[in-house]
């Protein structure tokens, strides 16, 4: 799995760097899933209903109505990011059961769902990746590669 450079890009911009930054939360997308190594073309930013320095809330609806436009010109969704306001991103219980309600609702599409979680740290370091497949979400392993 790959991050195209625009979609590094806006990680870099919602990272939770400095005081008081909210979290923010998007959805991925691919416009390939044929293929073995699966690039990240596109990331959204959701507007949130609610949003604080440790939790954003964002309507199901409006994110199930960006996957149908953005569908319309070729983009599969193929999961969410969101930021967390440490260095390291571990998913939280709620993030753990977004994921696997992402997953389950994906199902007859993709094996799984890719779960981003922006930490603080410099990048690749402070990405966290998983990937859920309907049973349980495990992380990732990143390298970079520019
Ligand atoms: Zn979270």
């Amino acid at each position: 799995m790959k991050f195209a450079s625009n979609v590094l890009s806006l990680f870099e911009e919602n990272v939770q760097r400095g005081y008081g930054r909210n979290e923010t939360v998007g959805q991925l997308y691919a416009r390939e899933l044929t293929t073995t190594d699966i690039v990240i073309e596109h990331a959204t930013v959701l507007p949130p209903v609610s949003a604080s320095p440790t939790g954003v809330r964002f309507s199901t609806y409006q994110a199930f109505d960006e996957r149908a436009k953005l569908f319309e010109i070729g983009l599969h969704c193929v999961g969410l990011w969101h930021t967390h306001p440490v260095s390291t991103p571990k998913p939280s219980m709620k993030d753990e059961l977004l994921a696997a309600n992402y997953a389950r609702a994906a199902a007859k599409d993709l094996p799984g769902v890719v779960f981003v979680i922006l930490g603080t740290k410099p990048f690749p370091r402070g990405i966290g990746v998983w990937f859920h497949d309907q049973k349980s979400l495990r992380q990732l392993t990143l390298e970079a590669s520019r």
